[in-house]
């Protein structure tokens, strides 16, 4: 862009006594007309770029079980959160809309990784087709919408509904869901979004791991040290990336998560065949919290039968979830619903399939928390933090953009410590359209007014040379001509 420009080239310092008066002013008209264009790029560039990546499945403590100088690197450059209480269910669909909307899951409406809706007779799954259908996503506007509709730009790797039209929209540049895509290809393709003719100001990035590799193995196997010391070489992959595209001082890099890991056992698994018939009721998602859709007359009988069935089993009707859970007021949330303690598996019965780590127990259990890390030019430096809720993140993010949040469940105040001082631009309402071409359309038009302006009194300028004696020195008209 326009920094390619040796702006000190036409600087008047080096032009006032030596050149001929035509060369100066030319000089001083380009000098201005420069100012003028820089100051059009400059707009471009002061949008506050921001890069938001999650590991899926990395547990807040995991930066302290190996070496990870990366993750070391990023919380003495910014800051750290040691705690973040995400929200209920702490399942991956739900936190990862919560994290780009500031909603609860009862408000978002994406209330677990597997759902049913009565009214539309309808079921969604991560891995089924009716996930790219936009109708569940729509009950909230997650924040690349915003930004596009303020007139920038968002890229999506591979984050979580990011390839489904919400509202219409698709972000701007996106990778459609392909697990098989390494970890180094989507970096790729942000930093080319970011650099690029129809450049971004806001990307995600999502990578599936630890969180394969702790349901497979266990977040308590001695094997995971490794998986971890593999996601500390990736985020030091993405850092030298940024680094050797100029990057690194200008992007604004949370590093983040959507939950923990907890480590179960063939011991503690709850059957619920020995309970209560599976012909009374439909069964929905998957352990920890389970939904359960009564047959039609049947709901005592199933609560009752659930009720003081296991003690390491509580079972909620709709209506009693606790409100702190914010878990209650979606249609989408089953009349019933069957949580177990941290570690403890409920299933139908024992010969279905079991993992040796899991998430999506009570978001106030620690082992449930993800990571987080920030550094750039908005956030605070060698800075930790003992707390924030995921929620808080939205008004966080949607601050350093210079966004208008929508109504969230967050709150700016309780996160603002986080961020330098000086980095809440004014909030864009209503939405300013920053297009590349517009900008540059202003500038030509400047551009233009300054020719005819330039050509007038370059004519008068030659007009009184020739009235005027020789020895007029250069200084004066080397004033500046704006
Ligand atoms: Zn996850």
């Amino acid at each position: 862009m326009n920094q390619n420009i040796d702006f000190d080239s036409v600087s008047p310092n080096r032009t006032s006594s030596i050149m001929p008066e035509e060369s100066v002013i030319k000089s001083s008209f380009l000098r201005a007309l420069l100012v003028l264009l820089q100051a059009s790029g400059a707009q471009l560039e002061e949008q506050s770029q921001l890069l938001l990546l999650s590991f899926d499945g990395f547990r807040w403590d995991y930066v302290n079980r190996v070496p990870t100088p990366n993750f070391r690197a990023l919380m003495d450059e910014g800051v750290q959160v040691e705690h973040v209480e995400n929200t209920y269910i702490t399942k991956t669909y739900p936190n990862h809309y919560t994290l780009v909307t500031g909603l609860h899951a009862e408000t978002h409406g994406i209330v677990a990784n597997e759902m049913y809706d009565r009214i539309h007779n309808r079921s969604f799954s991560m891995d089924g087709p009716e996930v790219y259908n936009s109708w569940w996503w729509e009950e909230a506007v997650p924040l690349w919408v915003t930004n596009q509709k303020a007139g920038r730009k968002s890229g999506a790797a591979m984050w979580p509904g990011s390839d489904v039209a919400i509202g219409g929209f698709h972000p701007t540049h996106f990778l459609s869901y392909n697990a098989s895509v390494p970890f180094e290809t989507r970096v790729a393709q942000l930093i080319d979004w970011f650099l690029g003719p129809d450049a971004i100001n806001f990307g995600m990035l999502y990578w599936e791991e630890p969180d394969e590799s702790g349901h497979n193995l266990g977040p308590e196997s001695p094997l995971m040290d490794v998986v971890i010391a593999d996601i500390d070489e990736k985020l030091g992959f993405l850092r030298d990336k940024l680094k050797s595209t100029g990057l690194y001082e200008k992007v604004n890099l949370i590093v983040t998560s959507d939950h923990g890991m907890t480590q179960l056992s063939h011991d503690k698994i709850i059957e619920l065949d020995t309970y209560v018939s599976r012909d009374l009721y439909t069964w929905i998602d998957k352990s920890p919290v389970v939904g359960i859709l009564p047959k039609e007359g049947k709901l005592e009988e199933v609560y009752s039968s659930l009720k003081n069935a296991n003690p390491n089993m509580v079972v909620y009707k709709k209506e009693e979830i606790p409100d702190h859970y914010h878990y209650k007021h979606n249609l989408r949330i089953m009349p019933l619903i069957v949580e177990v303690k941290e570690g403890w598996t409920v299933m139908q019965n024992r010969n279905e399939s079991f993992m040796l780590g899991n998430h999506g127990y009570n978001n106030s259990l620690p082992s449930m928390h993800p990571v987080f890390v920030a550094r750039g030019p908005a956030f605070r430096r060698d800075y930790t933090k003992a707390f924030m809720r995921s929620v808080d993140l939205y008004p966080l993010m949607c601050s350093i953009l210079g966004l208008k949040p929508l109504p969230n469940n967050g709150s700016l105040s309780s996160v603002q410590d986080l961020l330098v001082e000086t980095s809440t631009p004014m909030p864009l309402v209503p939405p300013i359209p920053r297009e590349p071409s517009y900008a540059w359309a202003v500038g030509s038009l400047l551009g233009a007014a300054l020719v005819i302006g330039f050509l007038l009194m370059f004519v008068q300028q030659v007009t009184q040379r020739q009235l005027r004696p020789m020895h007029l020195s250069n200084s004066e008209i080397t004033q500046p001509l704006l």
